[in-house]
């Protein structure tokens, strides 16, 4: 079946006073209506950026998306004019974040915000409204709906307005909602349920889902396709199966590697030594490089290309037998 999504080739530098910063630098998806997709690897490896993109919502005034195509059922968004692309957030996709607090605002009750935003999308009586209010916060498992509408944000634990999130997000019935890590803020138990929540939603609306985490754990119990992120390009993408059966890229085996003990999980894929290199230089040969323990020198001087491999696709010389082969020849023998 044709992709819900289809992103390819997509690119978002930040303008800068020598070279841009290539926060997103080249990336091709396709996510599939019912599917959960996720974007996983270490915070500043572009899985946010990229996100917003999607949306032409770029966080900072000096960032541009300069490249690609972000299909939504064949149409590229990004010719849309800025009038049309409203009608497309909210609608076809939403987005809810990590920080359900900054989302919500504190001085209207949660009975007005949902409604704000019923009345955005749709043309409804008050009436209506009173009931589709209700019926969103019923079915993410908000009790006593009804006494809800009247609270305020601060009034609802971080599950609660977590819940509340993704009723607004679910408010325009959207076909793909972006997840950007939308349980990293709340604890374990809480998590599981919004979790689960979001999975139950799905069964039942067939939306898709973009789902950005850094937390391997998160990406194993969600996700259908899983596409590894690093330094602003995806490095490799697999099946769920696939990926945790056989994960290919020294980069995302190091995330494995990595994994802590279950009471420290929230240090999750941070503890890789080295770090993501500035994204604001030329790049000549692989960007893991510096941190690869397979690396030679083939490594520095060439870029990998990507390529696929064992029903996944993946970015490394490794893979790529014909450089594997000029490396063996290479070897002199004893
Ligand atoms: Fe490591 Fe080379 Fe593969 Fe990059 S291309 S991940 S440096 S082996
Ligand atoms: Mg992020």
């Amino acid at each position: 079946s044709p992709a819900l999504l289809e992103v390819t080739g997509l690119k978002t530098w930040f303008d800068s006073k020598e070279q841009p910063y290539k926060a997103v630098d080249g990336i091709d998806f396709r996510i599939h209506q019912g599917e959960t997709f996720a974007l996983l690897g270490e915070s500043g490896c572009g899985k946010s950026i990229s996100a917003l993109s999607l949306m032409r919502l770029n966080p900072y005034p000096a960032s541009r998306i300069v490249a690609g195509e972000v299909k939504l059922d064949g149409e590229d968004l990004l010719k849309l004019s800025e009038a049309n692309m409203e009608s497309v957030r909210g609608r076809r996709v939403a987005m809810i974040f990590q920080e359900p607090q900054s989302s919500l605002n504190p001085v209207l009750t949660i009975g007005q915000q949902i409604g704000e935003t019923l009345r955005w999308h749709f043309k409804l009586s008050s009436q209506e409204v009173q009931q589709r209010s209700l019926k969103l916060l019923d079915s993410v498992g908000i009790p006593d709906p009804l006494r809800r509408l009247k609270d305020y944000p601060h009034q609802l634990s971080g599950g609660m307005k977590q819940r509340v999130m993704i009723a607004m997000a679910l408010a325009g019935e959207p076909e793909l909602l972006i997840a950007d890590e939308p349980t990293t803020a709340l604890d374990v138990t809480i998590q599981a349920q919004i979790l689960d929540l979001l999975k139950q939603i799905q069964r039942d609306t067939g939306m898709a889902i973009l789902l950005i985490t850094h937390d391997l754990g998160v990406a194993a119990q969600m996700a259908d396709q899983i596409a590894v992120m690093y330094a602003g390009q995806i490095v490799e993408q697999a099946d769920r199966q696939t990926f945790f059966a056989n994960p290919q890229h020294p980069y995302a085996q190091k995330l494995f590697e990595a994994l802590p003990s279950e009471q420290k999980r929230e240090q999750r894929l941070t503890v890789i030594k080295g770090n993501v290199p500035p994204l604001n230089q030329h790049f000549v040969g692989c960007r893991f490089a510096d941190r690869c323990d397979h690396a030679w020198e083939h490594c520095q001087q060439h870029e990998p290309r990507w390529i696929e491999a064992n029903q996944a696709g993946v970015r490394c010389h490794l893979y790529d037998s014909a450089v594997v082969s000029s490396k063996i020849e290479t070897i002199k023998p004893l």
